[in-house]
Formats: C-alpha cells, structure tokens, sequence
C-alpha cells in the first residue's frame, strides 16, 4: 500500500530526563528531507547562540532521511551534528554501518537532544519506546566492552550500538561516535559533545522492518538495476575500498607526507592499500544494504596484537597515522587504528596532532616539559601508538595535543602556525590540495573546516572520464586542469558541493552515489519520487543542498565566524617539493569572491537577505544579528 513518508523526532532533554516526539509538518519535510539537512535546521534553529559547544545548551542532532532503510544500495548513513567544541563552527559527521536504519526501523527519523544528565545515561530506544538508562558503570570502558555489556543489558545481540569511547568522556575536541566499532561519524568532535552530556551511547532496535514508500513496485526496480551493477563497482572499488589512494596520491607526489612537508613518502609501498591486502586483511566488512564491501577488517598476533572487530584502516586512516607521521610500519598504523576505535578518536585529527608535533619537536618548538622524555621523532611508530593513549586520556603532551593542532600552535607562536595544518580549526584530511586546487577551495569554504568529502577531486575532471559523463546533468561538461581555480572550476565546486549536500540530505553513501559509485543522479531523483511521492525534480533537490549550505554559513555568522576564517595555513602557499606549481593567494582569494558571487552571499561571504528569501528559509535571518 503506497504510505507518504512521516518524520517523527525524537526531543530529548537530559537535565530534565524528559522525552518528547514531535512530527515534522509536509512542507518542512520536503524542505529539508533528512540527513545533513534536517539536523542543521535543528541545529541552527534550536540551539542557543553563542553556547559553548561543551554546554548543557549545545544541541545535538541525529538524522536519517526518508531513503533511510529502504532498498536502494548505499542508504545506510546518518548524520551528527552540533556546534563543534574544536571550530566552535557548524560541525558535523556522516557514518554507515546499522544504527540508522534501525534507528528508523525503531520509528524515528532524528533524535534532537540538549541538556547534561547529572550522571552517566545511555539511551535505549526499542520499537518507539524510549529510556534513559544508567550508564555508570559503563563510563571509562573502551567501546568494544561497552558495547557488549549493553546488548547484554538490553537482551538483544542485535541491538545497534552509537557510542563514544574515553576520548569523548575526556572531551577530547575530536573525539568521534562509533557504531559496530567501526563506522564512525569521525570529524568534528561529535562524540565530545555526547561526553559533555554524560550521554555514552545511543542504542537503536526495531523489529519491524517496515518505512514508508510510495511507490514500491517503481522503487523496487531501480534499486534492482542499480544493485545489478555493484557486483562489478564491488570488484574495482571495493577490492581495494579507499586504501588505493595511496599508491594513486604517491603516483601524483601527492600523498601527505611529515605533516604536508611533502608529497611523496618513501614507505608508501609498505602501508599501501596492496600491500594491506596482502599481509595483515583478514576479511571485507560492509554497511547495511551494500554488496560493495569496501570496509577492511584486520588481525594479527605480533608484533602487536590487533583485534579484527574493530575492522581495519581506511586511507584517511593509512595516510594520517602513517605517511603524515612518517611512519611505515604498516602493523602499528593497524594498531593505531584498532586504539582509535576502541578510545573514540578521529583518526584524522589524531594523526594531525601527532605529525605536527613530530615537526614542533624536530624544528625545537617544543618547550622540554611538553615533550616529557618523549622521542619524538617522525617515524617513531612506539611514541605514535603511546601519544593515541596519551590523548585519549589527557595525560602529559596529550592533554596539549588533545584540543587539537590550532589550539596548540597558538600557545607556539607563529612559527608553529604557518604549518598547523587546519582550516577553522580542523585539521586537513589526507588529501594535498597543492595539487588539486579545487579541493583547496573546499577546505577553505567548508562549514565545518578543511573536509575532503564536500566534493569530488579535481583529477578526475582532467580528462573526459566516466566522473565528467556522470556529472554532465548538472551541466558541467568541459575539463579542467587540476591546478585551475578560475571561474569554471569554482563553478565545478559549487555544483559538487550542492550534490553532495544533496547525497548527504538523502542519507546516501558518496562511494555508492555517481560520479564514485553506479547510482546514477537520474535514477536517485526517481527513486526519491518513488520512495517519498513528492514529484522533486534535480533542480528541487539542488535546492535543498543550497539551503544546507545557506544554514550552516548562517550558523557560523552566528557563531561569530567571518570570512577571514575561509582561509589555508601559510604552508598551503608554499611549492609542494615535487611540484611546479605554487597556489598564491591572490588565486584563491579571487575564488572565495567568485564562489561567494555564486553562491548568492555577499563580499564578505554572507548569505543575503534576498538569497534566504530564494530558497524560502527568510526566518533564518534572525539568526543573522
Ligand atoms: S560503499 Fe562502502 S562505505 Fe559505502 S555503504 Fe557500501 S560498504 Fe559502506
């Protein structure tokens, strides 16, 4: 029978241990949908400004989309979002993995929480009903033991399981939230304001499987056709999943080496995804819904033991714990990996930290009582492995090192500064953007600071490559040179970046979505029309990635963020050793006022008054004061 979807949200307030459902009108459904969207509206409308990010008053918003769940390939994430405690900007992570279908299965499109509880509380939500439970006894565990404690609570081995480990229970600025101990909403120190809120999990089940669609029969065949074709993307894609960036950056002298000093790393072989696959890689684990299979699980015995339930590292992962700290041992970057999953950090940030304070030691910025007898070498795997720990529970450098690279370049000077690599405060993902000057731009315009998954990647639009045909219903047809930041590549962003707001709305994974994955933008418009009834057309659904970026810039004005905080740190403008050409800053900052220009915000990159009236969010201009 054809069902409208509904969006039922779930309030909750900790201080008061009170639970709330409240439903979402059509017309704001269908204005916001889901996903990255949905949460920022909250976000940005239900917090109280100015708050500090680790306040009972920051707001922090789980959502799923109206796809969620249903049989479409990919639709396995979820968003986080809240006022991020390391930009005090807009922040916010996606994850896969099972906790959002079930958290839709269990009758609820988001969760919208604020509030501390006066002591530790895990929320148990089981087929519509709700309960804050004790966590106690669950605080300081890492995430695999708590995990297993609370399905044991509730009974249920298959209860979905959202949580943070030590790091965020220590308010670690980029702790991050986990589910099946392995999919992480990483960035941005979601799981630091869970820990601000003596909230240690989330823990989702429902056993009746049933959403709402429109339209099955038409649903049901595109995601037949689109499942058709991930058995041959599986075997590309997911043979390797995102671990060929390695040896593919290196090839480009672009793979992040000794905290972006430079771009090609002499061990790359040996932490390659190839190589991964050959040693150490036990098994492929997967989200719900997939059969691409991209995830790694990992084991070994020595010279470190590492647990495979805690799956294997990604690229991000293999880059920023190992060529970024100079390390090429590739069983140490595994237990590095299994340490942040089982403490809760971010695996980007912490490998930031870490290789800026290899190079902070290395140039003798470090003031003696900071370093405390630690070697503190690049290359160092033993002193890379010890600072994970030392992080994650604020002890010695560690505490320093635990507010993140902007934080502590600070209290260094300007010396430090020029190569704390961050943008508003986040540390840079693994990916150079001295070679890829698009990807420079969406560090520097990115909401939540430098984010790799805002857009795809200028080389891939060098030639005429399948990515070009597959973006060419947003009219972006012609190739462009990675090192290009004219009028045309800004254009390219800012239609990437819509898309992807989009993929991030509908709760949809990037490396299922065209132009990475087989699910073309034709077909993820019909299978919307499909799934929800409303007759959205691309243009409608661009839209709503508009509004997104509209919300989230609105947040940050709000926040006291400005245009001088679209900015790159002074390595940025400095020749990348193996290349011939330099990114000034007179280029990217004629790119800022062409992407402003586009984006409909004035010179100083503010949303105008007239734009928010375009894409019917008006009330957002209160927010502007
Ligand atoms: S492509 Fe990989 S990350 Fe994306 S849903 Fe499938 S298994 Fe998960």
């Amino acid at each position: 029978m054809s069902k409208k979807p509904i969006c039922r949200l779930l309030r909750i307030d900790l201080s008061r241990e009170s639970t709330g459902v409240e439903l979402l009108s059509e017309a704001d459904h269908r204005r916001y949908i889901g996903g990255a969207s949905l949460a920022c509206y909250h976000v940005l409308k239900d917090s109280t400004p100015n708050s500090d990010a680790l306040s009972p008053d920051n707001v922090l918003c789980f959502a799923v989309s109206p796809l969620t769940g249903t049989a479409g390939p990919g639709f396995s994430r979820f968003t986080v979002a809240a006022k991020s405690p390391l930009t005090n900007a807009y922040g916010e992570a996606e994850a896969g993995g099972w906790w959002g279908p079930e958290l839709r299965y269990a009758g609820y499109e988001g969760i919208i929480i604020r509030g501390r509880a006066t002591k530790p509380k895990y929320i148990w939500i089981n087929d519509g009903k709700c309960q804050l439970r004790d966590a106690t006894h669950l605080w300081g565990l890492s995430t695999r033991d708590a995990q297993a404690a609370i399905r044991q609570e509730v009974g249920d081995d298959r209860a979905r399981v959202a949580l943070i480990g030590p790091a965020g229970e220590n308010l670690v600025r980029y702790a991050c939230i986990l589910n099946e101990l392995k999919h992480a909403n990483g960035r941005c120190g979601m799981g630091a304001v869970m820990g601000s809120k003596n909230l240690k999990a989330i823990v989702t089940r429902g056993k009746s499987r049933d959403v709402p669609i429109w339209d099955p029969d038409t649903a049901q065949a595109i995601a037949r056709d689109v499942h058709g074709r991930v058995p041959d993307f599986s075997d590309s894609f997911g043979t390797l999943g995102t671990t060929g960036n390695v040896e593919y950056l290196q090839l480009l002298n672009m793979l992040p080496t000794r905290n972006f000093s430079a771009g090609r790393f002499e061990d790359s072989s040996a932490i390659s995804g190839e190589t991964l696959l050959d040693t150490l890689m036990t098994g492929r684990a997967t989200c719900a819904i997939c059969g691409v299979r991209c995830k790694r699980v990992v084991s070994a015995d020595e010279p470190w033991d590492i647990d495979p339930a805690y799956g294997g590292p990604e690229y991000e992962t293999l880059a920023a714990l190992g060529s970024l700290c100079g390390v090429g041992e590739l069983a140490a970057i595994a237990k590095g990996h299994e340490l942040c999953n089982a403490l809760g950090l971010d695996t980007i940030s912490t490998g930031n930290c870490i290789a800026f304070a290899m190079e902070c030691s290395e140039r003798a910025l470090l003031p003696d009582d900071w370093a405390a007898g630690l070697d503190l070498r690049f290359g160092n795997a033993e002193v890379m492995l010890q600072l994970i720990q030392m992080i994650a529970s604020r002890e010695g450098l560690g505490h320093i090192l635990a507010d993140g690279v902007q934080r502590m370049a600070e209290r260094l000077g300007p010396e430090a500064e020029a190569f704390a690599m961050h943008t508003k405060g986040q540390e840079w993902p693994t990916h150079e953007p001295r070679g890829k000057w698009g990807v420079a731009l969406q560090y520097a315009v990115s909401p939540t600071g430098a984010d790799h998954m805002e857009a795809d990647h200028d080389p891939g639009f060098e030639e005429r490559t399948p990515a070009l045909q597959a973006v060419a219903p947003l009219g972006l047809v012609d190739t462009i040179p990675a090192t290009d930041l004219g009028d045309g590549k800004v254009r390219m962003v800012v239609y990437l970046q819509l898309l992807y707001n989009v993929y991030n709305t509908l709760s949809i994974c990037d490396f299922v979505a065209s132009p990475i994955g087989p699910f073309s933008i034709a077909e993820l418009v019909d299978y919307t029309r499909a799934v929800t009834g409303w007759d959205v057309s691309l243009w409608e659904l661009m839209k709503v990635g508009e509004r997104f970026g509209a919300m989230s810039r609105i947040f940050n004005y709000r926040e006291g963020l400005t245009d001088a905080d679209d900015r790159l740190p002074m390595r940025a403008f400095e020749r990348l050793k193996e290349s011939e050409v330099t990114l000034d800053q007179a280029t990217l900052a004629s790119a800022l006022q062409a992407y402003y220009g586009m984006m409909g915000w004035d010179p100083e990159g503010r949303p105008t008054q007239a734009k928010l009236a375009e894409l019917d969010i008006s009330w957002a201009m209160e927010h502007t004061d």
